[in-house]
């Protein structure tokens, strides 16, 4: 079996035990149905995947196998041990998709796209894969420019993105780990109940936890929060908190259309504002 085909069975396992162990042991309670919810997020993802094939493979491998061959970027500047620059490479991926994901929001031009992603009413390992093909279509132009300027080898490439799906599949879950468990795991990655409150409907809160993969990078920056239990969460952005608001539809059209500002609305009875 190809590598890349036997990582996609791995990834796509990953996705599976953690589906069925949210069934078991769920962190929130749901708001939508959840086969209806989970049918619409894999057809958003759909429409990206087969985008992300026809346009990001090609062109990022391709840059990737030049910066291998002409020796560019950072990682190349000195000579290093291919461990250390597969290790560099991880490491420096993840903490430029940090800055790229508070750009995300901060951009309105980015955030009219990164916003389906928020919309989701619960938050499980489906809504990991939930990204508009705009969104997906944009972020090529970031991954050309972390690729070039970093230095980044096709293995560099490849072994990220499966430790990045592997993250970003595990910290949407809806898993509940044991408190000792995630607070452990905590001090290194991303895990459900601190990616949980960067999905919340308060403002204040959503700007937090833009890590996805290790959490220094919030740590470093300041934007790392832990005190918001879980039960007191809303999940999703304030201006889409009706069913009828997110059918996959208006999901689709959704960066094209107008859109009301996202989080000026009176908040659901029982929810809190931020410290
Ligand atoms: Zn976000």
């Amino acid at each position: 079996m190809k590598p890349k085909n036997a990582i996609g069975l791995a990834i796509f396992g990953w996705f599976l035990a953690l589906f069925l162990s949210e069934a078991k042991r769920p962190l929130r309670l749901g708001v939508e149905n959840k086969s209806t919810r989970v049918i619409r997020n894999v057809m958003i993802a759909g429409v990206s995947a087969i985008l992300l094939q026809v346009i990001d493979s090609p062109l990022t491998d391709l840059l990737s196998r030049k910066v291998a061959r002409k020796r560019l970027g950072l990682l190349n500047l000195v000579s290093l041990p291919q461990t250390f620059k597969l290790v560099g490479s991880v490491i420096l991926l993840d903490y430029s998709l940090y800055l790229w994901h508070v750009l995300n929001h901060k951009l309105p031009v980015l955030w009219r796209f990164h916003v389906v992603h928020h919309v989701d009413l619960d938050l499980d390992a489906s809504t990991a894969i939930r990204f508009h093909a705009g969104e997906m279509a944009i972020s090529i132009l970031w991954r050309l420019l972390q690729i070039r300027f970093l230095g980044i080898s096709p293995l560099g490439l490849q072994l990220w993105r499966a430790l990045l799906m592997g993250s970003i599949l595990f910290h949407h879950s809806n898993i509940r780990l044991p408190i000792a468990i995630e607070r452990t795991l905590n001090g290194f990655v991303v895990t459900p109940r601190m990616h949980g409150i960067h999905h919340s409907v308060v403002e204040g809160e959503t700007n937090s936890n833009w890590s996805s993969g290790l959490t220094i990078w919030d740590k470093l920056h300041g934007t790392y929060r832990n005190d918001v239990p879980q039960d007191q969460i809303i999940i999703g952005v304030p201006a889409y908190q009706q069913k009828q608001d997110v059918g996959l539809r208006s999901m689709l059209s959704l960066p094209f259309v107008h859109q009301p500002p996202s989080w000026n609305f009176v908040l659901p009875e029982g929810n809190h504002e931020t410290k």
